[in-house]
């Protein structure tokens, strides 16, 4: 069901209640990346230019359910100012008298940022109360753009629905389901999704979800090792989860049954130990020196994951395919990129999640050649295990 866009909220002169995500590095008191904060910017500005009064709220880090002013947002504010080019008053709590009276007071326009909403335990808890007083902060209307937050059932992404007359998606949200959606519901094919990184636990529910719906999976990172073991391969110290070893081994076999292209990898770079200098060979699966472990894909595995991709019109990208941090078991998860931004340039659609995958094709310089750039790793691993989302389902459906 399409959900109600902020497109479709009659705005002006109303109090809105905004749920983003502001959850950014601080360092020192002071906002480091501001990527987030900049990918709100377009819902923000279409909403002052209709005439809104902003009430924006957001979480940032794990304050544990009461103030702590390591993680509070009033940094966010002076930076949103100079972003937005205008002023941005700040309310010390989100809930009570203070942003009260202060949302009252907004004009036209004007911008209120509430403190962490995360200073109160009935944030996680979704609690009904807390709920209703963050509604009590808006004319009945709510929109979220937060889509990292929108696999969390929390007051501000999910309870206060509840309490107002319209829910409607931001245009970051609306960009993320657009893009998300079309892939899973209707995708050009060849459909291929690689998928990475140190955890099986996080993704295997993806993996089995996506062998309904694309057309191959591509298997590298830490999460390969689960799947060699499964298959009695030796793998040394390489990372490996023992109690998913059964469940990739019961994948592996559902995918051989169905003829379902599953791919591991062929070859890789091996490590003595988990360190960015240590001793490392390029050696195909299945060697592995004593007590060694495998931290990238190795050439061979790049060249037939890349051809794969390169014959692809969709492709999704979910977790590196080595321990990019180290410059040495990088070079895997950087030719992958490479490779989904040629796709794209010729006409693929590419949707790359997670911060790790996120991150690795910012490091390539790739970043305005991949269709789109997920903003919620969580959020759209849920979506990709074709699990429905909270803080999307609670979202007013358009025309209802
Ligand atoms: P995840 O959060 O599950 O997407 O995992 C991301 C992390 O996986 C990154 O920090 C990578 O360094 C790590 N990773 C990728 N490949 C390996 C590997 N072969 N061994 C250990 N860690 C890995």
């Amino acid at each position: 069901m399409e959900k109600l866009s902020i497109r479709d909220l009659e705005l002006s002169g109303k109090r809105v209640f905004v749920r983003v995500d502001f959850n950014v590095p601080l360092e020192q008191g002071r906002v480091g990346d501001d990527t987030r904060i900049r990918e709100t910017l377009p819902t923000l500005r279409l909403a002052r230019e209709r005439g809104a009064r902003l009430v924006l709220a957001s979480h940032l880090g794990r304050p544990k359910g009461k103030p702590d002013p390591k993680y509070s947002l009033r940094p966010v504010a002076g930076r949103l100012a100079d972003l937005l080019g205008a002023a941005v008053e700040f309310a010390a709590d989100c809930v009570g008298a203070e942003p009260e009276a202060k949302s009252r007071a907004l004009g036209n326009g004007s911008v209120l940022l509430l403190e962490n909403v995360r200073y109160h335990r009935e944030e996680e808890a979704n609690d009904e109360a807390f709920s209703r007083q963050l509604a009590a902060l808006c004319d009945g209307l709510f929109v979220c753009d937060a889509f990292g937050s929108a696999h969390r059932a929390h007051a501000s992404v999910v309870g206060i629905t509840r309490f107002v007359r319209q829910s409607a998606a931001g245009l970051l949200m609306e960009r993320e389901l657009a893009y998300l959606g079309k892939t899973l519901s209707a995708p050009e094919r060849p459909f291929v999704a690689v998928l990475g990184g140190a955890k099986v636990s996080d993704k295997i529910e993806v993996v089995e979800n996506l062998m309904k719906i694309a057309d191959a999976i591509l298997i590298g990172g830490g999460m390969a090792y689960t799947f060699f073991k499964a298959r009695g391969i030796a793998v040394g110290k390489s990372i490996v989860e023992t109690d998913k070893i059964e469940l990739a081994s019961r994948v592996l076999s559902d995918a051989r049954g169905r003829n379902f292209r599953l791919l591991l990898p062929v070859d890789h770079v091996v490590g003595a130990e988990f360190r960015a200098d240590t001793q490392k060979r390029t050696i195909p699966i299945g060697e592995m020196p004593n007590g060694w472990m495998g931290l990238d894909i190795g050439p061979q595995t790049v060249q037939r994951f890349s051809a794969e991709i390169a014959g692809a019109k969709t492709i999704v990208w979910n977790g590196p395919m080595g321990v990019f941090e180290m410059p040495a078991f990088a070079h895997g998860t950087l030719e992958i990129a490479k490779a989904i931004a040629a796709a794209t340039s010729r006409g693929a659609t590419s949707i790359v999640g997670g911060g790790d995958s996120v991150a690795a094709v910012q490091q390539a310089g790739l970043a305005d050649k991949i269709s789109h750039l997920s903003t919620g790793g969580g959020a759209s691993l849920e979506f990709l295990a074709g699990k429905k989302l909270p803080g999307v389902e609670a979202l007013t459906d358009k025309a209802s």
